[in-house]
């Protein structure tokens, strides 16, 4: 492992009230010396006690070093946080800075000719994972935190990194270890370990962690959806109040919404959080803007429209009623959670009952009014009870958000459904043993355990500069 001193702009590439610089490795206190003036001009960094903070000036040094005529370059607060207590274990010091991107990049540049090495992306926390102090999981939690695009992304990931999924796959681990122990023991000291009725037992025991496993797999749906965010497409004739309604949602949200350009030309997405979810809002364009959607369109554009949906949310209009061509969009879409709302029921005094009663028996429908901004309450609330069942607030619900601990999963439950087969086809305890050190195996793979070199390479790769 290389262990030498790296630097990297550990904040965002904007302009800002601070920006961070941080150095690691065994020369960071060195490096940032060899640059730092304090303001009482007394004291180097050397001496610092870990976790204390200096007031100074970086200054580009003369050609001898620091003396009298160096150059300052900005006045800054420098932390010092000394092995092992810091991030990556080693000596981390951190120079808050203007957060200017000129004069950033100027100090970054100082620390790289007092002798730091630019930092690859993702560095600093491949050393905290190399130094033992998180494992892979956790380490990539860091990265999705940081991705998040919602409260429940973000929480989410915060429980990974405080090691949630960590202890469960740690327990699963040892469960099917002493199992592996067991047997090992038993084929090899046969007179103090007894096999009779063990097979039963054993089969009990895995049918036990393929629940865990099973359930931890099922969460990796809500998962997605929760790092993704819940794709929704708006359908609905022309005039029925699309706009209106996105423009309603997305103005009561207004610091969270961004937009992102859409993955095709007609359709625009715009993320926002509802509840603390995010969801994917395509606004189909060419829908929304041809004045007959029906013949112009046509129900197959819809459909194509929707086809990766996880959500449909269909407008009508009260006034005109839910009608054969609004049933026509969304007939093909019967698969798909569907929430039809009855827009400017402003208008009808009272929704028309009997139209919306025939409706309920297909679809969630809500009357709103996206003008006098009512419904609105109970349109988050359904949406939040479609999914995820409301169980986002709970402390111990995990979701799985990332493909390769899936993939580790789906083969540990592969490897445990051989030992049943075994057991079931009478074969021998040493084949149980095989499959069963497979399963614990790929469970490690999620920490980042028996992981080869490339991988590990790959995964930081993908983490942002200065992490
Ligand atoms: P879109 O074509 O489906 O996107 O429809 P728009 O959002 O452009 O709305 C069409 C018209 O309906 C506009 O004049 C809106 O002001 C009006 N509108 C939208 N929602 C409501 C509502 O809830 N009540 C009333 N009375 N008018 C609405």
């Amino acid at each position: 492992m290389r262990t030498d001193t790296i630097a990297a702009i550990a904040t965002g590439k904007n302009t800002s009230g601070i920006s961070i610089i941080r150095i690691s490795g065994s020369e960071a206190v060195s490096v940032a010396d060899r640059i730092f003036v304090s303001k009482n001009q007394k004291h180097s960094l050397k001496s610092a006690a870990s976790h204390t903070i200096h007031y100074g000036y970086i200054v580009k040094p003369n050609e001898n070093g620091l003396g009298e005529k160096e150059q300052v370059l900005d006045e800054v607060l420098v932390s010092v946080m000394l092995a092992p207590n810091s991030y990556t274990t080693e000596d981390v010091v951190e120079i808050n800075c203007h957060g200017g991107i000129v004069i950033t990049n100027m100090i970054l540049e100082q620390v790289l000719l007092a002798g730091a090495r630019l930092a690859e992306p993702g560095e600093f926390t491949k050393r905290a994972f190399l130094n033992g102090r998180i494992d892979l999981s956790e380490a990539e939690a860091v990265m999705e935190l940081i991705d998040a695009g919602s409260r429940a992304a973000a929480m989410n990931s915060e429980k990974m990194l405080s090691g949630s999924l960590s202890k469960i796959i740690e327990k699963l681990r040892e469960s099917i270890l002493f199992e592996t122990a067991f047997i090992e023991s038993a084929l090899d000291d046969p007179e103090h370990f007894d096999l009779e009725g063990y097979p039963e037992k054993l089969s009990e025991k895995i049918k036990e962690l393929l629940y865990e496993i099973e359930g931890l797999l099922q969460s990796a749906e809500d998962g997605e959806l929760i790092k993704n965010g819940i794709r929704t497409v708006i359908l609905g004739k022309p005039n029925v109040g699309k706009s209106t309604f996105l423009n309603l949602i997305a103005g009561a949200e207004k610091a969270i919404v961004t937009e992102i350009a859409g993955t095709t030309r007609d359709i625009l997405s715009q993320s926002l959080s509802i509840r603390g979810i995010e969801f994917v809002f395509m606004d189909t364009a060419g829908i929304r803007n041809t004045e007959d959607v029906v013949e112009k369109i046509g129900v197959d554009k819809a459909k194509e429209a929707a086809r990766d949906a996880d959500l449909i949310l269909y407008i009508a209009d009260s006034v005109a009623g839910f009608d054969e061509e609004d049933e026509k969009i969304l007939a093909p879409l019967s698969e798909k959670k569907v929430i039809v709302l009855m827009n400017k029921s402003d208008l009808t005094f009272g929704a028309d009952e009997k139209n919306l009663e025939e409706i309920r028996k297909n679809y969630e429908v809500l009357s709103v009014s996206a003008k006098e901004n009512t419904g609105i309450r109970e349109f988050k609330d359904l949406v939040e009870s479609m999914f995820f069942q409301n169980r986002l607030q709970s402390d111990d619900q995990i979701y799985l958000t990332n493909i390769r601990h899936k993939e580790a999963l789906v083969d540990t439950k592969q490897a445990l459904l051989h030992v049943l087969d075994s057991i079931d086809n009478g074969m021998t305890e040493d084949f149980y043993a095989i499959d069963l050190m497979d399963a614990y195996t790929s469970l490690g793979k999620i920490l980042g355990k028996e992981l080869g070199d490339d991988l590990v390479e790959e995964i930081f790769s993908k983490f942002c500069m200065g992490k």
